[in-house]
């Protein structure tokens, strides 16, 4: 049998959690007014080196390359803001007219990675970004975006860890400070550390193997080396931060594993009792250079990405309540005229919106019925030959135990009237409110 591949999973019963989030993820981006944007799963391997960092982790060793059969070397996407910029840029959305443009994409992302809890080969990203636009409130209204989005999850115990790395002069001097820091102690650091140290040694900060170690909290802050300007960026997001009432801490070590962020960098994290130590739910930041870099027009742009399956981790920790996969109407069936009668009904009533099902595997009475216990059908609609010669149906109410027989072309009728009743919330009937 062929296996699915390392890394990867089958979403099978947590469906309702993905759904649960998509909905969300929906409704809470046409509240902060983000459009949806889709762009493929691979891109030309290029982008991401030059988008994301050569000697960024995820593009150094996680990236999975292939060369396909025209000779192109394609990369499937690692994360999607760099393929988010080349979509900005090739297709001019810097011209059109509505400013900034916001845009959130949801999907597939891959990298390389050594699977373990909480990490995956193909994992899922919902993310957000907005173009051109450098003012320090739109730094706030995406990270209150991503928090909204948490809240309308029912995941309440969430901090915002901040930082900036402010601009290229405060970047130069605070890694010029970092290095003086880190010199004396490089025998201590890993392998990559010592890397990083002559690359980007801003990195250091982000290295999971030597983040616990004292040097790394007594290093330099970021805060002290800030220019002017920076200094009053990163002031007015603390401000409007603050107004909209987002709870947030600054997080002095917290630098972002990729290359392109300017100014504010952010993280979200849920508490430890829900998603243990990779309790880092949603990341971002500001890149203010990066469209440049991909060749557009100089765009400011800030955004962030959430982990899908750690949001569904949280989700289910919390106790996130589903709603019960269910059918309104589940029809039994004696007979072949009563299947015909059942396939014409069955199709009138979901025209009318009713969820509507039944049998397709010839099964007794009884094996029908625990098929529509199976459905949790709220109606249970006997046809057989008695009830075809008088065009009627028995109809038996599984929330109440009443049963009463109808003339068919009263049936739909008669169950919306029933699903409307007061008392009664459907939550996915079309014809819901308070009729009666
Ligand atoms: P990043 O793009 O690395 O900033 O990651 C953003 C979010 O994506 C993280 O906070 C994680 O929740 C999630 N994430 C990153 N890598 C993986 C992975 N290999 N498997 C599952 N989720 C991941």
């Amino acid at each position: 049998m062929i296996k699915r591949m390392k890394g990867t999973y089958d979403i099978t019963d947590d469906i309702g959690y993905y759904q649960a989030v998509e909905t969300q993820i929906n409704k809470v981006s046409k509240l902060f007014a983000y459009q949806e944007i889709r762009t493929p799963h691979f891109e030309n391997r290029d982008l991401f080196h030059r988008g994301v960092g050569e000697d960024s982790d995820i593009v150094s060793k996680e990236t999975y390359d292939f060369e396909d059969r025209g000779g192109r070397i394609n990369t499937l996407r690692p994360e999607g803001t760099a393929p988010i910029v080349r979509a900005f840029i090739e297709n001019k959305l810097y011209a059109n007219p509505v400013v900034p443009q916001k845009v959130y994409y949801y999907g597939s992302m891959f990298r390389y990675e050594r699977p373990q809890k909480g990490r995956f080969r193909e994992f899922r990203q919902f993310g957000a970004e907005a173009f051109g636009s450098a003012e320090p409130a739109l730094d706030a209204e995406i990270i209150a975006y991503a928090h909204t989005l948490l809240r309308a999850l029912k995941i309440n115990d969430v901090t915002v860890h901040l930082n900036t790395l402010g601009d290229k002069k405060s970047q130069t001097d605070y890694a010029t400070a970092l290095k003086k820091h880190f010199k004396p102690h490089l025998d201590t650091l890993c392998g990559d550390c010592n890397k990083r140290f002559s690359d980007n040694p801003l990195r250091i900060l982000d290295c999971k193997v030597d983040q616990d170690k004292p040097i790394m909290q007594t290093a330099p802050k970021t805060l002290d080396y800030l220019t002017e300007a920076a200094k009053a960026h990163f002031d007015a997001v603390v401000d409007y931060l603050t107004a909209m009432k987002i709870p947030f801490e600054i997080d002095h070590n917290l630098v972002r594993g990729l290359d392109y962020y300017t100014h504010t960098v952010f993280e979200l994290k849920v508490s430890k009792e829900l998603l243990g130590n990779q309790n880092a739910i949603c990341g971002g930041g500001r890149y203010d250079n990066l469209v440049e870099t991909l060749d557009g027009p100089p765009t400011p742009a800030v955004g962030f990405a959430f982990g899908v399956e750690r949001l569904i981790v949280a989700l289910k920790a919390n106790d996130y309540p589903l709603v019960d996969p269910h059918v309104h109407a589940y029809f039994l069936i004696m007979g072949k005229q009563a299947r015909l009668k059942a396939m014409e009904l069955s199709q009138k009533l979901r025209l009318g919106g009713l969820l509507t099902d039944l049998d397709y595997m010839d099964k007794g009475m009884k094996g029908q019925f625990k098929q529509s216990a199976h459905k949790n059908a709220r109606f249970v609609i006997i046809i057989g030959d008695a009830e075809i010669e008088n065009e009627t149906v028995n109809v038996k109410d599984q929330l109440n135990n009443e049963e009463w027989t109808i003339a068919m072309d009263n049936l739909y009728i008669t169950l919306v009237e029933k699903l409307t009743a007061k008392n009664y919330d459907c939550e996915d009937c079309d014809h819901k409110g308070e009729s009666q």
